[in-house]
Formats: C-alpha cells, structure tokens, sequence
C-alpha cells in the first residue's frame, strides 16, 4: 500500500524512522491507508522549516490580500474536490458521507469567512498625549503555530486553525489525530496547489506524545492550538510554559440541553436526539446532559425512546444510514465503561447500553444509542464526557434549578434552552456559564460566530473575529514627529 507523506518546507517525506502506522476504517476495521508516522526528529525539522520561513520574512510581509487570495483559492479547492474529501472523511472517521459532505460545506465556508474578513484590518489610528505624534496600534503574525487536532472532526477543526493562521501571516505545524489523518493530508495538497508557499504550512503526522509533546516544548513555537481532550490539554497548558507559548486550548463539553414544559414538544424531542446522536455523540458539544421539566419529563422520555428505537445504524456510506460508528476499540470500552457506571451508580437504563446484534455489524466498533433516566449530577455518566451515544436525563421544577443543574459540571463549552417564553429563555442564557448558548435550537456552528469553552472547556476562541485575533499580536507603535530633550537629567 502506497505511503501517505508528511509535508515539510515544501516536501512530501516518508518519516525519517522509517516508522508507519495503519490507519483503518472503524466500520469494518479494514485496512484503508498506510501513512508516515513521524516522531520528534519529524517534528523538529517541520519546526526549523516553519522558524525560517518566518524570519526570512516573504510570509509575514505578503500583502494580507494576496494570503487572502490563496485562502480563497483553498476554498474553491475544497469545493471541488468535495466529494472525495467527503468520501476521505467518512472512511476514516464512520460517520455518514452526507454528514460529511456537509462538514466539507462548513469547511470550505471557514476558509472563505477568512479569506473575507483576514485582510480588512488595516490597523487604527488612537489618541496620543503627545501633540505632533502619531500612535497606531497594528496586529502582526504570532510566528510558529503548532496545531494540534483531535479525531471526531478532523478537517473541520484543521480549517478553525489553518485558515486564521494562514491569512494572518504565521507559519504553522500541523499535527492531526495519528488515527484519522487523511482528510488533513488531502487539504495540505490543495494548500499547495493554492499556492500556499514551501515552509510556511508543514504536516507532520505520529503520536501525541512524540510530535504532539515536540510541539507543545519546542522554544521555537509561538503558538500552541490545541482541540482534545481536558487531560491531554492540561499536559500541554504545562508545557506550553517552557518559552510562555500563546496557548489556544479547545477542550471538552458535557452539555446540558434544558427543555421547558412549554417549549415545541415535539421539536425538542426531535433536537434532544439531533444534539447526541450526531456523530454517534462524539462532538465536543453533544447536548447529553438533557434536563426537562418534570410535568412533561415521562411523556418527553417516552417519545425519545420511540424515536431512538428507529434510528438506523451501520455504514456511512449506506444512504439510510443515520449513525455510524464509535472511531476506535479503545473508546468502544471507555464508553462501555461509563455505560456499566451509569448502571452501578443507581441511573435507570431506558434504552439502548449495549452493542447491536446485528452480524453485519460486528466487526465495527458500534455502539446502541442510549438513555438513562433518574440521573443526578454526582453520577460519573453526568459529570464526565464520555464522548459516545448516551443521553442523561434529569428533572427539573423550577427554573432556578434548571440553571443550577445545567451549571454543575466543570465543563462550560455549549448548552440549550428550550421554551416559547422569550423573556424566560433570556433570563436562563444569561446565567448560564458556557461559551455558546443556543435558544431552540442545538449545535448550530457558522464561521462568522466565535467557538470556546468557558471554564474547564478551555481557553481563547476559534471562529469568528476572535478566531483571527489568536493569531496576530498587538503592536502599539508611537512616533513622536517633534522630538526634543526631555532634559529630566539636567542639561
Ligand atoms: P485527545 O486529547 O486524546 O487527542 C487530541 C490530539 O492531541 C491528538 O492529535 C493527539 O495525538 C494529541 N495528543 C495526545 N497527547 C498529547 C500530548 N501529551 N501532547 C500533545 N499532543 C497530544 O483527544 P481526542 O480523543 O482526539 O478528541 C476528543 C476530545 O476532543 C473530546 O474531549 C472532545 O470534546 C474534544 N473536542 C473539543 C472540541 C472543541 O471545539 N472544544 C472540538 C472537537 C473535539
């Protein structure tokens, strides 16, 4: 099987260890791909590549209308080849081609929002206290970026850091999940095509802790922009303090989803299972902590269940396939765990809690969508994210402990307020501690709108206009147009 390469100061290279790793189709564990699987060596060199590309200066001096040009051009790239890239991505990760053909739309659409916005900042103009003087304040490259991405996403988290750091004038190593990096290899192809110049975007692909660990430590790295998990993100937030990086960290979510007795019963029952079962639930901002009003919480429970009962499993690339599966043996058995968890800590287990018996399906790592009612905030299965197709469900009388409960957790990335009373659903987003809110409606993302965590679900944005702002420093330049001695010393 032909090797995949890594992209480094302009080359496609086999691993300097000579290493590979087998990547495989989590649908049937079939052999898919080969592809370099670098180490520290690797990382290094991508790292030197990305350093002298930036202090030779061609990059970061490019008038930002023409970086903006060849963002565009990425765009129009990504279009093209949509559904190769959309096939790429299924393949790799299990979910559903249509699912992935509409994250090759969003992702096309990041690289465009980019291209749009990346070159109208010309700077401003501020007030100085000094009379014939001019202060200005301009926004420049951060220098090396190291981008880190997870596996659930893994184009459309590459395009939240490619994009703003390409159109910012930064040079960058990527590093994507080791188990689902072709759909990042395939982009690095169309950036060069672009026209994207040699040393500024490099690619090296391995493990988190031989080139992900090289990129968090190495004092030639500027920027760290990380997308993972808590744990992996505290490591790097340490590391990170080797040379005080620009840190980014996109970390994990468990979500609570509110529905009021009066909200569109059956919208939300229909969103409840949208905002989990995306994906197989493996999305940062998977609304599964769901808290309903206990006056409709049977009846809601009931049509939820109904409904998972039809959700039709197995190959992405079956037309009628809604979910796919879990991406790995390894998180099979986590979410495993969390399930037989759930069940020992007193949570009541409506549906769902096991693998499909379906034969067809037993060489994938599947997992049935499930629910577990009677929960409460100190189990396990509500607090932590188990990042896999179970929904929690807890009760709620007032809205003061609606707000309560959808505020207890570490986690402050995303969540949802279902109702038809409008002051209400303000009153609730207001109080509640997370970095998106949406009302009726769940997991809506768009380019122009900024993505983040609070509290333990990370650090700084992605998307939007704060997206870009993690990618330049701010400069304050005085110039003073009379100078004269100060004469504070004497004469
Ligand atoms: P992970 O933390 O295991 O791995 C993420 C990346 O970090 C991978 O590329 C991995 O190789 C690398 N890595 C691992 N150890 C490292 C180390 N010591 N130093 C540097 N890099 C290291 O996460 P995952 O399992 O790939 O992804 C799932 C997690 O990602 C979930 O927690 C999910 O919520 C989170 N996520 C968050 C967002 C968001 O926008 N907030 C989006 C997608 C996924």
């Amino acid at each position: 099987m032909k090797i995949i390469k890594m992209f480094i100061d302009g080359k496609w290279v086999d691993a300097t260890n000579a290493q590979t790793r087998t990547i495989i189709n989590p649908y049937n564990q079939e052999e898919i791909a080969t592809a370099a699987e670098g180490d520290q060596t690797d990382a290094k060199a991508a790292i030197a590549a990305a350093k002298q590309t930036f202090d030779q200066g061609d990059w970061p001096n490019t008038p930002a209308t023409e970086r903006a040009s060849i963002v565009r051009k990425i765009a129009e790239l990504i279009e093209r080849d949509k559904e190769e890239l959309a096939e790429l991505e299924s393949l790799d990760t299990g979910k559903t081609v249509d699912e992935s053909r509409w994250d090759m739309d969003d992702i096309a659409g990041v690289f465009r929002y980019y291209a749009e916005i990346g070159d109208k900042d010309g700077g401003e103009i501020i007030a100085s206290p000094v009379p014939n003087s001019i202060s200005k304040v301009v926004h420049e490259p951060v220098g090396v970026c190291g981008q880190i991405t997870p596996w659930n996403y893994p184009l459309l988290q590459a395009s939240w850091k490619l994009a703003p750091a390409l159109v910012t004038g930064n040079t960058l190593v990527m590093k994507p999940s080791e188990i689902t990096p072709l759909t990042t290899v395939k982009v690095f192809e169309l950036m060069e095509e672009a026209g994207v110049p040699a040393g500024v975007a490099n690619l090296v692909m391995g493990a988190g802790n031989t080139v992900g660990a090289e990129l968090s430590t190495n004092v030639d790295v500027d920027l760290i922009s990380f997308t993972g998990g808590i744990e992996t993100g505290k490591k790097i937030m340490q590391a990170a303090s080797v040379n005080v990086k620009k840190l980014a960290l996109e970390l994990g979510g468990k979500n609570p989803n509110v529905v009021f007795a009066d909200a569109d019963f059956e919208t939300a029952v229909d969103q409840a299972m949208n905002a989990v079962f995306f994906h197989a639930g493996q999305i940062c901002s998977a609304g599964t902590r769901l808290i309903v009003e206990e006056s409709i919480h049977d009846k809601f429970v009931e049509a939820l269940v109904e409904r998972v009962k039809n959700i039709k499993i197995g190959s992405g690339f079956n037309e009628d396939t809604q979910m796919g599966p879990l991406i790995s043996a390894e998180h099979l058995a986590k979410v495993e765990s969390y399930v037989e968890a759930g069940k020992k800590e007193g949570a009541k287990l409506c549906i769902g809690g096991k693998r499909p018996e379906d034969p067809a399906l037993q060489n994938g790592f599947f997992y049935l969508p499930t629910i577990f009612t009677d929960c409460t905030t100190d189990m396990s299965i509500v607090q932590d994210e188990a990042f896999g197709p179970i929904i929690t469900v807890e009760k709620f009388q007032t809205e003061e402990e609606a707000v309560k409960l959808a505020n207890d957790s570490i986690y402050g990335l995303a969540g949802g307020v279902w109702t038809n009373d409008i002051v209400k659903a303000e009153r609730c987003v207001a109080k509640m501690r997370m970095g998106t809110v949406w009302i009726n409606e769940f997991n809506l993302y768009f380019p122009h709108a900024p993505w983040g965590g609070f509290k333990q679900s990370g650090i700084g944005r992605e998307l939007g206009k704060p997206g870009l702002e993690e990618y330049t420093e701010t400069k304050h330049i005085m110039h003073n147009l009379n100078p004269e001695p100060i004469n504070w010393f004497g004469n």
